[in-house]
């Protein structure tokens, strides 16, 4: 049996595993839910999962989630805070620590879940974006697993040799290729793209996410972060690194080798087959996604993404080739203006002037102590608020 965290247990990510958890009782128990504000949902998944503890954000929030617990004779145990959280991540009674919480605010629990020496099951690509080699040290002092959860990083490690280790060199591989849908300003024209609204950004063509992953996918943001995620989870390095259109989601990634093949990994685009992909590793179960109909689909077609109309690509690539505690800046600069166009404070084009000019105004320094980066993070926060106001 299984013990599981599941960090950010009310988002999209967090309902998936619940639901692929939920199909295997025999394997899984739920150890420790967690959720910010959503205390009703969360309230409504103890009462299904009875988890031994839950966190919220807030004492205010605790106070309300305890109270619906009580009423319905729940015996979960309710906490709230970072600290909690760590604690929830770390516990000697957890196994395995989904982490989908989203961005910055995932980073020390998940860091506490790889000290701790948990098998990690990693969505919160943003937390190993910002902590690079800080986060890798720490799972390889612990011996954790890392299992990535992110449905292209899940293909890739799928198309990887046993005992990969990090070493494409070792293990014949040229390239990593990264498949990108490319979201729903793939073919709008790039003139129009300042005046599209929160509700055009979200609506992503082939997945169902959370609004901010939602956002990063139309910038393509979220492809950047996932080029610094890939070089930190398989050892590549930029040049390693490729980003692939392919509009239609069906490859999810693929290994490229020295002798020519290319190794692809292929599935509806449904988050719970890496799910449960990362549960059950080595094994594989039944997540509740069917096969998918490749005569059906008929058509696949690849092409080279356009700096010009996703300018947050390359500016993910130049924050990890300047390394440090760039991609942590461009990371933060991203969260802010992403949630400032969410909040109609800025038009859509504005949020890669406001990540470039962080970055421009805040030099990266060596990657040394979670102290130090969280302070940097909040520097780049403010900064990217001064450029919003
Ligand atoms: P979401 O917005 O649907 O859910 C986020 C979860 O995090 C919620 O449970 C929320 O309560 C919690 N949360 C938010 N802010 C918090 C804070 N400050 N403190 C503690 N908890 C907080 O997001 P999602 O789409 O499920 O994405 C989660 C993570 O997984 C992100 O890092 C995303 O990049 C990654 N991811 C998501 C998908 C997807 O298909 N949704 C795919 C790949 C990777
Ligand atoms: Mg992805």
């Amino acid at each position: 049996m299984q013990r599981i965290t599941i960090l950010g247990a009310t988002g999209s990510i967090g309902v998936s595993t619940l639901d692929v958890v939920a199909r295997h009782p025999d394997r899984y128990q739920v150890y420790a839910l967690t959720a910010h504000s959503r205390v009703d949902d969360l309230a409504a998944q103890c009462l299904q999962f009875h988890p031994e503890v839950a966190v919220v954000g807030s004492a205010q929030a605790a106070s309300s989630l305890t109270r619906i617990l009580a009423e319905k004779g729940c015996k979960t145990e309710v906490a709230y805070g970072e600290s909690a959280l760590c604690e929830v991540a770390s516990a000697s009674r957890c196994d395995s620590v989904m982490a989908a919480i989203v961005g910055a605010a995932g980073l020390p629990p998940t860091l506490a879940a790889a000290r701790a020496g948990k098998k990690v099951l990693l969505a919160n690509k943003e937390a190993l974006v910002m902590s690079g080699s800080l986060f890798m040290d720490a799972i390889n002092a612990s011996g954790s697993a890392l299992l990535p959860i992110d449905s292209e990083h899940n293909a890739i490690f799928q198309c990887l040799p046993n005992g990969y280790g990090r070493a494409p060199d070792k293990h014949g591989v040229s390239k990593v290729l990264l498949t990108a849908s490319g979201g729903p300003f793939l073919k709008r024209d790039v003139e129009t793209l300042d005046s599209v609204t929160p509700e055009e950004a979200v609506a992503h063509p082939n997945w169902v996410m959370g609004r901010k992953i939602s956002v990063d996918s139309a910038t393509m943001m979220n492809k950047g972060l996932e080029v610094i995620e890939a070089h930190w989870l398989f050892g590549a390095s930029a040049e390693q690194i490729d980003v692939v259109i392919h509009p239609q989601s069906v490859i999810h990634s693929m290994v490229s080798y020295v002798d020519g093949s290319v190794l692809a990994q292929l599935g509806n685009p449904d988050m719970r087959t890496p799910i449960a992909y990362g549960l059950a590793y080595p094994d594989r179960i039944a997540s509740g996604v069917s096969a998918v109909d490749l005569v059906k689909i008929a058509h696949l077609a690849f092409f080279e993404p356009d700096f010009n109309r996703f300018p947050c690509l390359k500016l993910a690539y130049d924050a990890l080739l300047a390394g440090g505690t760039a991609p942590a800046i461009l990371n933060a600069a991203n969260e802010v203006a992403v949630q400032a166009f969410l909040d109609r404070r800025i038009g859509f084009r504005a949020i890669d002037r406001v990540i470039s000019s962080v970055m421009d105004s805040l030099p990266s320094t060596a990657m040394s102590s979670l102290g130090d980066l969280l302070e940097q993070d909040k520097q780049a926060r403010e900064k990217a608020l001064s450029f919003i106001h």
